[in-house]
């Protein structure tokens, strides 16, 4: 049984203020029933970390550079983000992806990293518009997935977290209707299973893409989404807590 899990990640936005309130929020509040992590900018986490002490809710990084330390000017890696208390780590968002230019095997050598340093690794993978406009969803978030799934053990699969993020629905507004959704999300879970079908069972795959308090319940309730990765919508505390718990 996948319990419900939703993410929270935050990307450019905070400040003492705004982490101060919103995880107060978040974490008085967060239902018992699902898995709750945020991922504030790396500068706030040592601060979220103090502010969740004795919280279930749990935090993580947005990016890290795969080397463990060295001359990476403004770079942050697997180990510092243990060391600030965090428990994952977000790898290949779609903003990286474009914006940074990472490719699928700076995504793997990432993810590598993450788990050699204990962090559950949230792999994100998705297509844009005029990829799905071209009929080419699978083929990218088959390609998209296949980095990892060939670059890792089943052991290490079994400590992700993927998130099928369409970039067309990414703080759009628009998001992809349940159906789609779940349409990718099996695909990828078959795609998984070609791995190891236990691991394909037990992997939790969340959805992002304009995901909201109004939208949260009829996607998670499809038979392969396990949850959220929510961006926008996760810096009001009282929306977010609606999408965690949308019942
Ligand atoms: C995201 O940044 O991962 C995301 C899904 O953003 P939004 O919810 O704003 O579309």
């Amino acid at each position: 049984m996948r319990r419900l899990l939703v993410a929270g990640n935050w990307k450019m936005n905070a400040s003492k203020v705004m982490l101060n309130e919103l995880l107060s929020g978040i974490a008085e509040n967060a239902p018992q029933q699902t898995d709750v992590v945020v991922f504030p900018p790396a500068p706030y986490l040592l601060a979220a970390a103090d502010k969740l002490q004795g919280s279930s809710v749990k935090f993580g990084g947005q990016n890290l550079n795969a080397n463990d330390s060295g001359a990476y000017t403004g770079e942050v890696s697997a180990s510092m983000l243990v060391d600030c208390g965090c428990e994952a780590v977000l790898v290949g968002h779609s903003e990286r992806r474009t914006l940074f230019a990472e490719s699928d095997a700076d995504v793997l050598a990432k993810t590598e990293a993450a788990l050699a340093a204990g962090l559950v690794p949230y792999v994100c993978i998705g297509e844009t518009l005029a990829e799905r406009d071209a009929n080419k969803t699978e083929a990218v978030v088959e390609q998209q997935i296949n980095a990892v799934l060939n670059g890792l053990t089943v052991q290490q699969l079994a400590k992700c977290v993927f998130a099928y993020e369409p970039v067309w629905a990414i703080g759009t507004g628009k998001t992809a209707s349940p159906e789609q959704a779940q349409q990718v999300h099996a695909f990828i879970r078959g795609l998984i299973a070609t791995k190891d079908e236990e691991l394909a069972l037990n992997s939790h795959i969340l959805y992002g893409g304009s995901v909201k308090a109004s939208n949260a319940k009829e996607l998670f309730g499809q038979k392969d989404i396990d949850g959220g990765l929510v961006g926008g919508a996760s810096l009001k505390a009282e929306e977010f807590l609606g999408i965690c718990n949308p019942a």
